[in-house]
């Protein structure tokens, strides 16, 4: 359990669909048991939000996806996070040449508002999460991590903090420093190889009617 030596028995790294998903689903299975922390670098309002790139991903989802969720841990998602229903997705290429057809219904999300339920929930499950910090180094003890070393950001000056876990869970998304410094020897892969990143770009538009 929690105490206030900042040590917790799970710490999640980043905010994003991985992370409310995980850091919800052990509060939940952990029945109030298990202390949870959930961080994220940005507000709690745009928990998920690519820093570059706004939000710009996750906003389209298969519906077997979502029965898996509801089977499992009985979550159901409806408005106004799910927009509509399609029947298949088409991928073109820039030259419009190509279509690559994703057959099979699904959803389009409302991206901000399917994020804010994502962290509701988690906060339902117990979780406790803190905006506006960001983790920069994990802390090693004999070939173990032990907590982790980060920053507050905001227009003050940051504040360092140090935070120790008994599991501390990196979702902080596919260019996460903490994978690439990992100061114990580990068979994760630090650098994700190009060749296995397929960029992807998305355009919303704002039709009149
Ligand atoms: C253009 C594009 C379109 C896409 N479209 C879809 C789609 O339609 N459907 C779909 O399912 N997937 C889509 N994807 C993929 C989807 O966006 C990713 O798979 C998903 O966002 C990964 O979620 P995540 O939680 O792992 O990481 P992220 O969404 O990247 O979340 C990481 C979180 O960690 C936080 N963070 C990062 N570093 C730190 C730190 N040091 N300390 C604290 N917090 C930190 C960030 O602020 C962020 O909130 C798309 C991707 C792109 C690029």
């Amino acid at each position: 359990m929690k105490n206030l030596a900042e040590n917790w028995d799970v710490v999640v790294v980043g905010a994003g669909i991985a992370g409310c998903m995980t850091a919800g689903t052990i509060a939940l299975k952990g029945k109030g048991n298990v202390s949870v922390l959930l961080m994220d670098r940005n507000p709690p309002t745009e928990a998920g939000k690519k820093t570059v790139l706004g939000w710009v991903c996750g906003d389209a989802v298969g519906e077997h996806h979502i029965k898996y969720i509801h089977e499992h841990i009985g979550t159901t998602y409806g408005k106004p996070e799910m927009e509509n229903r399609v029947t298949a997705v088409y991928v073109y290429s820039p030259d419009m040449k190509v279509r690559v057809p994703f057959e099979g219904p699904g959803y389009v999300l409302d991206r901000p508002k399917f994020a804010k339920r994502l962290l509701d929930d988690a906060l339902k499950a117990g979780v406790e999460f803190r905006g506006n910090v960001q983790a920069t180094e994990l802390i090693q003890d004999n070939g173990t991590i032990v907590g982790l070393h980060g920053q507050t950001v905001g227009p003050g000056v940051n504040q360092p903090f140090e935070i120790r876990s008994k599991l501390i869970i990196d979702t902080s998304g596919m260019s996460t420093k903490l994978r690439r410094n990992l100061p114990i020897p580990s068979h994760i892969e630090k650098e994700i190889n190009k060749d296995d990143v397929e960029p992807t770009a998305r355009l919303n538009a704002k039709l009149r009617d």
